[in-house]
């Protein structure tokens, strides 16, 4: 049988049902925030990151689509049109441009050869840029170049941007005169802080706060935007479908990404390719998972503390009077009567357990006394009886060793008492006389007089010899008319006396309607001659039948003939 770690109680089987329960009720709440909450949450973030995007995507081609239409409009604007191209007007109206929105750094008018022949701050004015992309591009049409490093302007730009790679956007626009003819192209470089600027306007103050950040990412999958400090970032690669991948993504870093890209609207044909794409690193994004996990661990944790603090205390509360009853029911056990069931409970249940063991043990004192008191009462008449059979067995025994007729000892006990005297004898020297006496002619009286009168006659003789004889001395009717006497402690001659006594009062006392009856005796005092007490016996009888042959009524002893 395998060994039970903890005893099966009411405590611990309380305590384990409470710790299940609150496992049953904390592990689908766990589960939920594991996964449905995630799953929520996840879904929400991608939808605030994919609307970042968006939203950054459209603001930015529209300051694009701005920019393409300021230069497009002052290419058409009259002085572009008429004037000489080195015109002041022409001047004017690229500083009042270049003033008119911070990020251009430069604006200038070339001739259909490519050279330039007006520009703000008079910068780069004489220089050939026929073979500029933005010249070859504004020539045919409105044009809006992607991001680039600056060629001719670097030198002049090094003291405004010091140490650092200026890189522009260049929109370009075809100027034409009223027929219709190419007169130049009209093209602004601006700086590409101006992306930070867009940007800044448009992502959320606590962005960075919940590390959200937005990237502008080129045709060609890199980093544009911001400048620098991703070298070992890598976009996450484009569908099949040319769409950045959302959901979580590999960066190349420790950890994925929860990404959302959006495209850049063209502002003219399809020069630049851009898209916006939004990041936020997984820890973050799950950080409300952890921390409502962490909520309802602990919660749950508190909860199966407190529960099984209370089971605890609650087993106690009922366990306690549980262990007392037990105690009381051990007390009426061991045989205790004197238990009391005052046990202090709380429960209805209890109380009706402990009146109930309380009746219980009082119905079993109960009959416990009664069946003491019939115990008792069995035990005293039992002992009644007892007394009653001993009497009666003594009374039996007296009845066994007795003759019915006369009352003495019958021939049974006679035999024993000679053997005891003989053994005395034997054992003390100390002489005892043996009598055997026989009523004379008796067949004579019942022959007469009828056998009632014959025993009358013998209850006679019976009592003549009882009245006689002295109390320590022993008769007994040994035969139909036969009687033996025993004399402890007596010699011949004192034992001839009393035959002769006995003889002559027989012999003197008549009884109606038989009259004199007589008696011949036979004494013997026993010697150590005599083999045993039938030996002595013999010699009484002997001695008897010497009196009868005598003549009978008289007295026969071992040294002579009495009376
Ligand atoms: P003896 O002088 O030689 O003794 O002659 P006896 O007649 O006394 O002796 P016997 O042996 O011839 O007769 C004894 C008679 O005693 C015989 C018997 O009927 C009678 N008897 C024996 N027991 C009883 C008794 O209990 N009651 C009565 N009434 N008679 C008895
Ligand atoms: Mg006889
Ligand atoms: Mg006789």
């Amino acid at each position: 049988m395998p060994t039970r770690v903890l005893p099966r109680s009411f405590r611990n089987l309380l305590v384990v049902v409470f710790g299940l329960l609150t496992l049953v009720v904390g592990l689908p709440l766990y589960l939920y925030s594991s996964s449905i909450h995630r799953d929520q949450l996840i879904a929400d973030r991608q939808e605030n990151l994919h609307s970042l995007a968006m939203a950054t995507a459209t603001v930015l081609a529209e300051n694009l689509i701005e920019r393409r239409r300021e230069i497009e409009l002052l290419a058409q604007t009259t002085a572009f049109r008429t004037e000489p191209l080195d015109s002041p007007n022409i001047n004017a109206g690229l500083d009042r441009l270049k003033r008119s929105y911070q990020h251009y750094s430069w604006i200038g008018l070339t001739d259909t050869a490519g050279r330039i022949r007006a520009a703000t701050g008079g910068q780069l004015v004489g220089i050939d840029a026929a073979a500029r992309p933005w010249f070859e591009h504004g020539r045919h049409g409105v044009h809006v170049g992607d991001l680039h490093e600056a060629k001719l302007l670097a030198k002049l730009l090094s003291s405004e941007y010091p140490g650092q790679v200026v890189r522009f956007i260049d929109f370009a626009s075809p100027v034409y005169d009223d027929a219709g003819n190419l007169r130049g192209v009209l093209a602004a470089h601006a700086h590409w802080q101006w992306a930070g600027y867009i940007l800044r306007a448009v992502v959320p103050l606590n962005a960075a706060e919940d590390a959200i950040e937005v990237f502008i990412v080129s045709r060609d999958d890199q980093i544009i935007y911001p400048e620098g400090g991703f070298a070992d970032t890598r976009v996450p690669a484009r569908g099949s479908n040319g769409k950045q991948a959302d959901g979580f993504q590999d960066w190349g870093g420790v950890q994925p990404y929860l990404t959302a890209a959006h495209a850049v609207a063209e502002p003219s044909g399809d020069t630049l390719g851009w898209r916006v794409v939004v990041r936020q690193p997984r820890d973050v994004v799950l950080a409300g998972v952890a921390e409502l996990q962490r909520v309802i661990l602990l919660t749950t944790l508190v909860a199966l503390v407190v529960f099984l603090i209370f089971a605890w205390i609650g087993a106690a509360r009922v366990s306690r009077p549980l262990a007392q009853l037990t105690d009381i029911a051990r007390r009426i056990e061991r045989g205790d009567e004197h238990v009391d069931f005052a046990v202090s409970v709380h429960t209805q249940e209890l109380q009706c357990l402990s009146q109930a063991l309380g009746g219980m043990a009082q119905t079993l004192m109960d009959q416990k006394s009664a069946l003491l008191a019939a115990n008792h009462e069995l035990e005293d008449k039992v002992a009644e009886r007892t007394a009653e059979l001993s009497r009666l067995n003594a009374e039996l025994q007296l009845l066994a060793r007795t003759d019915a007729l006369t009352g003495l000892a019958n021939r049974m006990f006679s035999n024993e008492r000679l053997a005891e005297e003989f053994v005395r004898f034997r054992r003390t020297g100390v002489a005892y006389a043996l009598m055997i006496m026989d009523i004379d002619y008796f067949k004579k009286v019942n022959d007469t007089w009828g056998h009632p009168a014959g025993d009358a006659v013998l209850r006679h003789v019976a009592g003549l010899l009882r009245s006689t004889l002295r109390a320590s001395d022993f008769v007994g009717r040994v035969g139909g008319e036969e009687f033996m006497v025993i004399l402890p402690a007596t010699d011949l001659e004192q034992a001839a006396r009393v035959a002769e006594k006995i003889r002559s009062v027989v012999e003197a006392t008549p009884i109606a309607p038989a009259g004199t009856v007589t008696l011949s005796i036979g004494v013997h005092v026993p010697t150590l001659t005599d083999a045993d007490e039938e030996a002595a016996l013999h010699v009484a009888d002997r001695l008897l039948y010497a009196a009868k042959q005598g003549g009978r009524n008289r007295v026969v002893f071992d040294a002579g003939v009495a009376g």
